[in-house]
């Protein structure tokens, strides 16, 4: 039996992710020519997530949250959404609708 089936990968998870989906959730609001499909969203934050330094962690007992209350952090996520969402706006992976 291999690890992958041994263990239960799903338990880490990047704590960065949610910050992204929240800020990605934050700047559309304003942005409202960019395309919100599944595709385009996923692309979005998989982009955003690939710009940003990633914080695993093992959520055995539900959730501890971090806090991305760190200025830095915040920037960090702050410009890579932007980034992505300019990215897939110029360039979506279907077309245009
Ligand atoms: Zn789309």
């Amino acid at each position: 039996m291999g690890f992958q089936e041994k263990y239960d990968f799903s338990l880490l998870v990047n704590e960065k992710e949610k910050f992204v989906v929240k800020e990605l959730e934050n700047q559309l609001k304003i942005r409202t020519e960019v395309c919100r499909c599944q595709e385009c969203v996923l692309d979005m934050v998989a982009l955003a997530l690939n710009h940003t330094k990633s914080v695993y962690r093992v959520t055995l007992l539900g959730s501890i949250y971090a806090q991305a209350d760190d200025e830095v952090i915040h920037q960090e996520i702050v410009d890579a959404v932007r980034g992505a969402i300019e990215k897939i706006y110029a360039n979506p992976s279907h077309a245009r609708g």
